[in-house]
Protein backbone atom coordinates (compact mmCIF):
# COMPACT_ATOMS: atom_id res chain seq x y z
CA UNK A 1 0.00 0.00 0.00
CA UNK A 2 2.56 2.39 -1.04
CA UNK A 3 1.58 5.43 -1.89
CA UNK A 4 3.21 7.61 -5.32
CA UNK A 5 4.93 10.90 -3.99
CA UNK A 6 2.47 14.26 -4.71
CA UNK A 7 5.53 16.27 -5.18
CA UNK A 8 7.63 14.43 -7.94
CA UNK A 9 4.96 11.61 -9.00
CA UNK A 10 7.55 9.48 -8.99
CA UNK A 11 8.71 8.10 -6.31
CA UNK A 12 6.31 6.20 -3.43
CA UNK A 13 5.86 7.13 0.43
CA UNK A 14 7.81 5.21 2.90
CA UNK A 15 6.37 5.45 6.34
CA UNK A 16 9.12 6.62 8.97
CA UNK A 17 9.21 7.77 12.49
CA UNK A 18 11.54 10.17 13.71
CA UNK A 19 12.19 11.00 17.63
CA UNK A 20 12.32 15.16 17.85
CA UNK A 21 13.15 17.47 20.54
CA UNK A 22 10.39 19.12 22.27
CA UNK A 23 9.65 20.89 25.02
CA UNK A 24 7.31 22.74 26.70
CA UNK A 25 7.56 25.27 30.00
CA UNK A 26 11.45 24.93 30.15
CA UNK A 27 10.70 20.58 30.30
CA UNK A 28 12.32 19.30 27.52
CA UNK A 29 11.95 15.36 26.01
CA UNK A 30 11.75 13.56 22.71
CA UNK A 31 8.29 12.53 20.80
CA UNK A 32 8.25 9.92 18.15
CA UNK A 33 6.88 11.82 15.32
CA UNK A 34 5.05 10.12 12.27
CA UNK A 35 5.63 10.80 8.87
CA UNK A 36 6.24 9.72 5.21
CA UNK A 37 9.67 10.19 2.81
CA UNK A 38 9.93 9.83 -0.59
CA UNK A 39 12.59 7.55 -2.07
CA UNK A 40 13.08 9.27 -5.09
CA UNK A 41 12.59 13.20 -4.32
CA UNK A 42 13.20 12.97 -0.73
CA UNK A 43 10.66 14.89 0.22
CA UNK A 44 8.89 14.73 3.43
CA UNK A 45 5.30 14.76 4.27
CA UNK A 46 2.35 13.52 6.82
CA UNK A 47 -0.74 12.88 5.93
CA UNK A 48 -3.77 13.43 8.31
CA UNK A 49 -3.10 10.17 10.20
CA UNK A 50 -0.03 11.33 10.86
CA UNK A 51 -0.46 14.78 12.01
CA UNK A 52 -3.28 13.34 14.33
CA UNK A 53 -0.72 11.29 16.10
CA UNK A 54 1.74 13.51 15.68
CA UNK A 55 -0.95 16.24 18.18
CA UNK A 56 -1.59 13.15 20.43
CA UNK A 57 1.99 12.55 21.31
CA UNK A 58 2.66 16.08 21.62
CA UNK A 59 -0.71 15.90 24.04
CA UNK A 60 0.42 13.20 25.62
CA UNK A 61 3.77 14.74 26.57
CA UNK A 62 2.27 18.26 27.53
CA UNK A 63 0.25 16.58 30.48
CA UNK A 64 2.86 14.68 31.76
CA UNK A 65 5.18 17.34 31.88
CA UNK A 66 2.13 19.23 33.81
CA UNK A 67 1.47 16.47 36.08
CA UNK A 68 5.50 16.19 37.10
CA UNK A 69 5.69 19.73 37.29
CA UNK A 70 2.88 19.78 39.67
CA UNK A 71 3.92 16.91 41.96
CA UNK A 72 7.05 18.61 42.53
CA UNK A 73 5.58 21.19 44.35
ZN1 LIG B 1 8.83 12.60 -4.43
Amino acid sequence: MNKTCQICEKGSLKAIVEWIDVDYEGHTSKIKSRLAKCDFCGSEQADNSDVTENKRAMTAFRKQTKATSESMR
